[in-house]
């Protein structure tokens, strides 16, 4: 497995690889890696796509500084599981690498309507600063497939917005979730709960299940509110959102119809972390 800190390094490298004939797929990551992260190196390796992972914490996308002071790094065992499941190139920049002009430098990009709903709304900037980091990145490392997990689902749909607006030619794969086997999705945010929290943040899949066997039965809003209503008994300190939507807009709908496909998404804070899941249906 080979390491690069420096873009053009990175780059040099790359491209002695064009020769190979094989195409590419890039995992970017923020580190703290579990078996959601590497499934997706795998999906890689399995689309027979040399993989290239990156680890950055990205402190534009951050909107509250105490969660990025917070965010966990377990950098020589992040390493250590990419090169067991046969990474080969991993990218560690600096943030003077990615930022250059510094963390003031301006970005926009006008995302539509996409930005401003549900994680959009509760963690302003938030998008804006994923997209700035993907751009760079995608731009350093060129790759041919782009590989996200669908746990931050809105983060796929905001990227590939992003994607068509600067016309890059990647092709977007999706990663189903990966869980814990009570049904939490993984996430690097469960290492900073305790084993009791870890156990009933499950509550989140156990209700978008609910959902989904009573979507139909039940209005959509008395099904948000029993699901907000369980979340709270469990402990959840704040629930941000629990939606239905639609998937291709999160345009909250108002009636199910069952010729749609619908998509249930939850953000809530527990031990004061604050957790995601979705399903699509
Ligand atoms: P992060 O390090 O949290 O920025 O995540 C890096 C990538 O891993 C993103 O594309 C995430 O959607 C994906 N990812 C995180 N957790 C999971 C999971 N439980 N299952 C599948 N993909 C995941």
């Amino acid at each position: 497995m080979v390491i690069f800190h420096k873009i053009a390094a990175l780059q040099a490298w790359l491209q002695q690889q064009k020769t190979r004939g094989k195409k590419s797929g890039f995992v970017p990551t923020m580190g703290a890696l579990h078996k959601g992260h590497l499934t997706l190196v795998q999906q890689c390796i399995a689309d027979e796509n040399y993989p290239i992972a990156s680890i950055f914490v990205n402190p534009t996308q951050f909107n509250d500084p105490a969660d990025f002071a917070k965010y966990p790094q377990t950098i020589a065992q992040d390493l250590r599981l990419l090169h067991n499941v046969g990474c080969e190139v991993v990218f560690l920049p600096s943030v003077d690498e990615i930022y250059p002009n510094g963390l003031k430098e301006s970005y926009y990009i006008d995302l539509g309507e996409i930005e401003n709903r549900l994680e959009g709304f509760f963690r302003p900037g938030h998008f804006q600063g994923v997209c700035q980091v993907v751009e760079r990145l995608l731009k350093a490392v060129e790759p041919d497939f782009l590989y996200l997990g669908q746990k931050d689902f809105q983060q796929c749909m905001v990227i590939q917005a992003m994607m068509n607006i600067r016309q890059l030619p990647v092709r977007l794969i999706i990663v189903p979730t990966v869980r814990e086997a009570n049904g939490l999705a993984m996430s690097s945010r469960n290492m900073r709960l305790s084993p009791t929290a870890r156990q009933k943040a499950s509550a989140i899949y156990r209700q978008i299940q609910l959902i989904k066997a009573q979507l139909g039965k039940k209005p959509v809003e008395v099904l948000v509110i029993e699901a907000k209503d369980a979340l709270t008994r469990v402990g959840f300190e704040k629930i941000d959102y629990v939606a239905i939507a639609e998937p291709a807009t999160l345009k909250p709908i108002e009636k199910y119809n069952a010729e749609e496909q619908v998509v249930v998404l939850v953000a809530a804070f527990i031990e004061g972390v604050r957790l995601i899941d979705n399903f699509v249906l």
